[in-house]
């Protein structure tokens, strides 16, 4: 069955103009390498993005046209011609701040060609004023024309309103399944290493583009159709100056790092056991609702022989995060972190994870509440249950009076919900409601 056409989005522009940095700044990505060098390769030329309701993909062409600027007429590849077939809406990119050159011409009669929405976004209008350099373009012959700026990240809300408009809304299309990672815990446990070591395979190019903060500098690892975008990886080699320093930032990081992904890997050190600040910053997870692996590193530095003890003393002492899976391995040696990959994309599957309405309710049949011992048990007057939302996976029960349900029921609840469909890996949200 082959998918559905996506959405696509392409960048057409002759080579300058701020095609790669408009691709970052609506992408959310710095892999593209952005510079001052005409007709450098580029190492990322499409991106999925997902802009509020609305999911599509994100050409750009830069790579991909052949001649620098002062080239006429410049060379529009196979490449380019196919990605313009593939477009749902055009944008082509001009310098605001030049003169309209004959690439620029050429390009846009190649483009009012070729039967397909065109929009022409006027970049590097980075004040109010330069938003007059607008009117000097309308001579290409392309009606709709926006001022913008990649750069400062001006204008692109409105041009994205304007060319997303007729693509659907709703969920995902892709096959290609994106899945953000954060890598959080303590100092020194070991975060650096491991997220070297998962990415390190990768030929990563990371650069930062003058004027956006260096800290979001993302790296994807693509395996199969998976791609497992590592956020904010200078976040995660920063380190403090003293030990109280890096203390603090690590539990500031492990919040905003939280914030940013699907699934968090919780890294504990196997040379120093479970400490109040895995608890800490595990519980942030919790409270996000973040589908979470247990990470415990350094295992070199242990035998086998001394995993069941290890994994009890977790289990005790993070009783909470009772659904998230355990993996030993080192990240110095390598030892078990290839495993990492398909434990992220079952716990991030689990956390999207929907049970149809019908299923639910055959499922509250079967449930067997006289062994629930919560003095909340109200088993008759549950009447009916929904799964409204995902990541996390979160239930809404129906009672006749919708009184807010004991801790310990919900517990209840949570561990049916466990034992009959495979939510390993994420947290699962309890709610109870009035049935009108
Ligand atoms: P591409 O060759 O079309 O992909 O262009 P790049 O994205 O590599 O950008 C070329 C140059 O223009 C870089 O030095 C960017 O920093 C700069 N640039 C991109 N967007 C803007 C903008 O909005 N304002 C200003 N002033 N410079 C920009
Ligand atoms: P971070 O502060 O959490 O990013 O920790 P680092 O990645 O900088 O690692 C802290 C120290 O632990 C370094 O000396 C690493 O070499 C060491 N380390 C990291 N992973 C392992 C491991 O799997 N085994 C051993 N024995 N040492 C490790």
């Amino acid at each position: 069955m082959s998918a559905p056409p996506r959405p696509t989005l392409v960048i057409v522009g002759r080579p300058n103009v701020g095609k790669s940095t408009l691709f970052n700044r609506i992408t959310g990505s710095r892999r593209s390498i952005v510079g001052n060098e005409p007709g450098i390769t580029r190492d990322r030329i499409r991106l999925e993005v997902r802009w509020r309701d609305r999911s599509f993909d994100v050409i750009d062409t830069g790579g991909m046209l052949f001649g620098d600027t002062n080239e006429f007429p410049v060379l529009i590849g196979g490449q380019v011609q196919a990605a313009i077939e593939t477009a749902w809406q055009i944008v082509f990119l001009i310098d605001g701040r030049a003169e309209i050159t004959a690439t620029d011409r050429e390009l846009a009669d190649f483009l009012r060609r070729a039967g397909k929405p065109v929009t022409l976004a006027v970049n590097k209008c980075d004040t109010a004023k330069h938003q007059d350099l607008t009117a000097a373009f309308y001579e290409l012959g392309i009606p709709d024309v926006f001022p913008i700026s990649a750069e400062h990240g001006l204008g692109i809300e409105t041009l994205l309103e304007h060319v997303a408009k007729d693509f659907p809304e709703g969920e995902q299309v892709s096959d290609q399944e994106l899945i953000r990672v954060a890598i959080i815990g303590r100092p020194n446990v070991g975060k650096s290493t491991l997220l070297n070591k998962m990415t390190g395979q990768q030929r990563s190019i990371v650069s930062a583009t003058p004027g956006t903060t260096r800290d979001a500098v993302d790296e994807d690892v693509e395996h199969g159709r998976t791609t497992f975008r590592f956020v904010d990886t200078a976040g995660i080699r920063r380190k403090g100056k003293t030990t109280l320093m890096a203390e603090k930032l690590s539990v500031v990081m492990a919040q905003r790092h939280i914030r940013l992904a699907d699934v968090v890997l919780l890294i504990l050190d196997a040379t120093e056991g479970v400490t109040a600040g895995d608890a800490t910053i595990g519980g942030y997870a919790q409270e996000a609702g973040r589908a979470l692996i247990l990470v415990v590193n350094k295992w070199d530095q242990a035998s086998k022989e001394q995993r069941p003890a290890f994994k009890h003393q977790v289990r005790d002492n993070l009783r909470f995060l009772e659904y998230a899976p355990l993996a030993f391995l080192s990240a110095l040696t390598g030892a078990g972190t290839q495993k990492l990959f398909p434990l992220i994309r079952k716990a991030y599957r689990a956390s999207c994870r929907r049970i149809p309405t019908g299923e639910l309710n055959r499922f509250l049949e079967a449930v067997d509440f006289e062994r629930s011992t919560s003095p909340g048990s109200r088993r008759q007057k549950i009447q009916f249950v929904t799964q409204p939302d995902v990541r996390p996976p979160t239930f809404v029960f129906f009672t006749g009076r919708g009184d807010k349900f004991h801790f310990s029921f919900e517990r209840f609840l949570i561990n049916q919900l466990r034992r009959a469909f495979d939510f390993e890996g994420t947290p699962l949200v309890i709610k109870s409601k009035r049935k009108h």
